[in-house]
């Protein structure tokens, strides 16, 4: 690693408040706490809520900052201003996505997805379908059959570019031609790309694009989704869920919904202004950074973790490609215990965390995720391993949240 990385990233993980004797490893699930987001969201509440009241939609711009706040978002996602909007959470995001472009796709019937996406998003693609009736229907093959699924019939590809259990990464440019070439639209989630390496919307030309912000881009639990539409398509899309904030004139409460203008349409309803002001301070940080450093040094860490895995576990799989270009910024590796055993990772203090059936999942985020932790975490994952400490009946017992 270069000296320049070295200090890039010392600084961004100083304004981090990461708990004392903690490796943290989940950043791809829940980002930690930005230092300057207390005093901030604080400020939000005692100087804006408290003091301006109701004004302070238009005093504090609190109604501008959906599209503020997307803009940023923007620069981290290859998209450009004014075509990336906050609002609702992601699975809201998938539904509005999906429905305007199966609306924009009238003469097929096919949403094209793979079994390695996220439950969420399947489960909202079955019920949209359901709502629709009239043949629409969800087709899932596997992740590697993507691509030779792309035919005729296919109304839209609808996927996670990469896989939330394995770390898989698809090729985003090459599909979206494909599917261009096959008369498809593409809705790409960026759960696990935002904020995790670099994405180029406008280069590849997807059409639609949703992602969340309280996993890499660190905007705290329950913070706001965004939503990316082509600006080629922005004033052709017809938003399936119209709510006020995304009719053209909001305040001249019509009886009609006429769309707003571009993106502004995807909008729905009040936005969260509290985790609006936390996700300012995350992407503050992000503004010290390129992605093109976040990902090589993210690869780095990467890759050391599964060389010391490897090297201390015989008994665990690697579940992630080992090709770093195959890869997002995650590592998977599967055991029959495998929640057990990250029950014990997590009472040494090492925090990942488990998906069904047999996935041990660990995040690497360079911007507070350092090599020592990378060593100190294989070491604690290797002592667990070598003497079977996770073999306990309390870390067999399964929580809510695993
Ligand atoms: C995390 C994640 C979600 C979660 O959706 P929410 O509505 O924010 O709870 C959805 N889809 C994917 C691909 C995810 O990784």
């Amino acid at each position: 690693m270069t000296q320049d990385l070295t200090a890039t990233f010392a600084a961004t993980r100083a304004l981090f408040d990461l708990p004392e004797g903690v490796i943290y490893l989940d950043g791809n699930s829940l980002g930690p706490l930005p230092r300057a987001a207390a005093e901030r969201v604080s400020s939000a509440i005692t100087d804006e809520w408290g003091h301006m009241l109701i004004t302070g939609w238009n005093k504090a711009g609190w109604m501008d900052l959906p599209a503020r706040v997307g803009d940023r978002i923007g620069r981290l996602i290859g998209a450009a201003p004014g075509t990336v909007v906050m609002g609702d959470t992601l699975s809201i995001k998938v539904y509005q996505a999906l429905a305007s472009a199966l609306e924009l796709n009238p003469g097929r019937r096919v949403i094209l997805s793979d079994t390695g996406n996220f439950p969420s998003d399947l489960y909202m693609a079955d019920g949209l379908c359901r709502t629709l009736g009239q043949g629409y229907q969800l087709r899932t093959v596997a992740p590697e059959e993507v691509e030779a699924a792309i035919g005729p019939d296919i109304a839209v590809l609808m996927v996670t570019e990469v896989d939330y259990r394995t770390g898989r990464k698809h090729d985003m440019a090459k599909l979206t031609a494909k599917a261009h070439a096959a008369g498809a639209l593409t809705v790409w989630d960026l759960a696990h790309s935002a904020g995790a390496l670099p994405v180029d919307l406008a280069g590849v030309d997807a059409d639609f694009a949703v992602g969340c912000t309280y996993k890499y881009l660190n905007s705290g639990p329950g913070g706001p989704a965004f939503i990316y539409v082509a600006p080629r398509l922005a004033d052709r899309v017809r938003p399936a869920l119209s709510g006020w904030l995304g009719h053209e004139a909001p305040f001249a409460f019509d009886q009609d919904y006429r769309p707003g203008h571009g993106i502004e349409r995807m909008r729905v309803g009040t936005p969260p202004i509290l985790q609006l002001r936390a996700l300012e301070t995350a992407l503050d940080i992000w503004d010290l950074v390129t992605m093109a450093d976040v990902r090589a040094r993210s690869i780095e860490l990467c890759d050391a973790f599964i060389a010391a895995v490897e090297g201390a576990c015989p008994t665990l799989t690697l579940a992630s490609p080992r090709v770093a270009a195959e890869r997002g910024s995650q590592v998977s590796f599967r055991h029959p215990e495998g929640y057990a055993i990250m029950q014990a990772l997590i009472a040494r203090g090492v925090i990942g965390d488990f998906r069904a059936p047999d996935i041990l999942r660990f995040g690497f985020t360079p911007l507070y995720t350092t090599m020592e932790d990378v060593g100190g975490a294989a070491a604690v994952l290797s002592d667990i391993m070598a003497n079977a400490l996770w073999d306990r009946p309390d870390y067999k017992r399964r929580a809510r949240v695993t």
